[in-house]
């Protein structure tokens, strides 16, 4: 294993725990699932170094931040275990809204429900937050699950009335800016959301997403009650500081020489 890793360049850092990583070299190690046979494991021949290190973490309930470059398959690293976690939940898709907040400019019949999501990714851009969204929605909807992508520069009336066709949408994959505002205009709900996904952070505070962010965290249920995965190229201090504040012992996983 040891040697897997240098090889690799993986550094796992678990200051809590003394466990040994059993990295997850094959994809048939992994744990059955419907997800595998049809899934976009078949066109791919083996997992990349933060799959096969942060999926037996990541599928194991665990905190995780991943610090890999781009194009090293952040996206399915974070898909496969999000989408296992909620197969093993039954969700309410949609509940009666409370009042409306006044800022609100939906009407009587479109406040009917609140999209109660059950995980959500957040992305730096509109882009990042389309290309995560196709990825993904495929192997939810193998699953069972939907998946949304709300971005900013588009109609929200439009996003709201793909909320409502999706009956809520299990996955909400999302830029900062548009899911602050449907939360605080009631049309999202992440009080039942599981499992939060920061991808790209060091580019959301870059982009002067800090608050935003934040304040998306701070609408899911308490950290010990969700898991948190963060994604980052890089490890400043900002970003060092939203996992001590989001995360429950995190064990991070870096790819590639040093941390930044
Ligand atoms: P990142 O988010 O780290 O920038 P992506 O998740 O977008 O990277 O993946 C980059 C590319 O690698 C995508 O085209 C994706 O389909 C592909 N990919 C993901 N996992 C694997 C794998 N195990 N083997 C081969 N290609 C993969
Ligand atoms: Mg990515």
């Amino acid at each position: 294993i040891q040697d897997f890793l240098t090889a690799q360049e993986i550094t796992v850092t678990d200051p809590s725990r003394n466990m040994t990583l059993r990295p997850v070299l094959k994809f048939d190690q992994l744990p059955p699932s419907r997800l595998l046979a049809k899934g976009p494991f078949k066109n791919f021949t083996v997992p990349t170094p933060i799959q096969s290190a942060s999926w037996p973490l990541s599928l194991s309930g665990r905190d995780v931040i991943g610090i890999a470059e781009t194009g090293s398959g952040k996206t399915l690293a974070f898909s496969l275990p999000c989408i296992e976690a909620l197969q093993s939940l039954s969700k309410p898709k949609s509940i009666a809204a409370g009042p409306l907040p006044a800022n609100s400019r939906l009407n009587k019949m479109e406040r009917a429900d609140v999209a109660q999501a059950l995980a959500v990714v957040v992305s730096p851009t509109r882009e990042l937050a389309m290309q995560t969204h196709a990825a993904m929605a495929d192997l939810a909807g193998l699953a069972g699950l939907s998946a949304v992508c709300l971005y900013g520069g588009a109609s929200k009336d439009d996003q709201r009335v793909l909320l409502r066709k999706k009956n809520g949408a299990d996955i909400i994959v999302a830029t900062p800016g548009r899911l602050k505002d449907f939360l605080s205009d009631g049309t999202v709900s992440l009080a039942s959301a599981r499992f939060v996904v920061l991808d790209e952070a060091d580019r959301m505070l870059d982009k002067g997403f800090e608050d935003d962010v934040k304040e998306i965290l701070g609408q899911c249920p308490a950290r010990g009650e969700r898991q948190t995965l963060m994604f980052t190229a890089t490890w400043p201090a900002s970003v060092r500081g939203l996992a001590e504040s989001f995360m429950v012992d995190p064990v991070k996983i870096t790819i590639g020489g040093k941390t930044k």
